[in-house]
């Protein structure tokens, strides 16, 4: 733990890139410990269908607030860009690279002087591919990057998601990952039984 670093990070602002709440739980316990308050930001244009990224979001929401950290998110959806890889693999660089500037944007526009991601905690996502894109969105905005390294805390952040009863999804989150999804069945009857219910916020179809 640096000291020093952390004191800049409490001056700065740091401005927390969340995939979902899960994965939110150790990070946000680790920069309690240190002090830091990061702002939540929910930005997944990747998350399909639409009810799987409104279940997300909603956990998410619900850790922010018995947290009591603020929460931003990105209405961005993008289906149609996910599709348009169809017989071309997972577009995963795409994928970080797209909330990653997000990110490293949001930041800016709030005056933050740092950003990171809660992706950084999970040991089946890319880790130096998100690194490597954290650091790109940081330099075009502005914004420094925290290449923070969670992964040995994976599963006490899924106990701590167990015990606050968060909403623990089943595949990464395109369609490409639910169709590979060993539990896809369970995950399209959540989707259905989802929709049943009046969804907030509404997602918006990136152009
Ligand atoms: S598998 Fe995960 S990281 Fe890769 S494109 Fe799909 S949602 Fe994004």
């Amino acid at each position: 733990m640096d000291m020093i670093k952390d004191d800049l990070i409490r001056e700065s602002g740091l401005l927390l890139h969340a995939c979902c709440g899960p994965c939110a739980e150790y990070p946000i316990e680790d920069y309690r410990i240190r002090g830091i308050r990061p702002i939540l930001y929910y930005a997944n244009p990747n998350i399909h269908p639409e009810a799987e990224w409104q279940k997300r979001f909603e956990a998410l929401e619900y850790l922010a607030r018995i947290r009591q950290l603020d929460l931003h998110y990105s209405p961005l959806y993008g289906e149609q860009v996910w599709r348009a890889y169809r017989g071309r693999g997972k577009p995963c660089m795409l994928c970080y690279r797209l909330r990653m500037e997000e990110a490293a944007k949001k930041a800016r526009d709030l005056a933050l002087g740092f950003f990171t991601s809660t992706l950084l905690i999970s040991p089946y996502q890319k880790h130096e591919a998100i690194q490597q894109a954290g650091r790109a969105a940081g330099q075009k905005y502005g914004v420094e990057w925290l290449g923070e390294d969670w992964r040995k805390f994976f599963r006490e952040g899924q106990r701590m998601a167990r015990e606050d009863g968060l909403y623990r999804q089943k595949y990464c989150g395109c369609l490409y990952s639910l169709r590979e999804s060993d539990f896809r069945e369970k995950a399209e009857k959540g989707h259905a039984e989802f929709e049943a219910l009046p969804a907030t916020p509404e997602p918006q179809a990136m152009k």
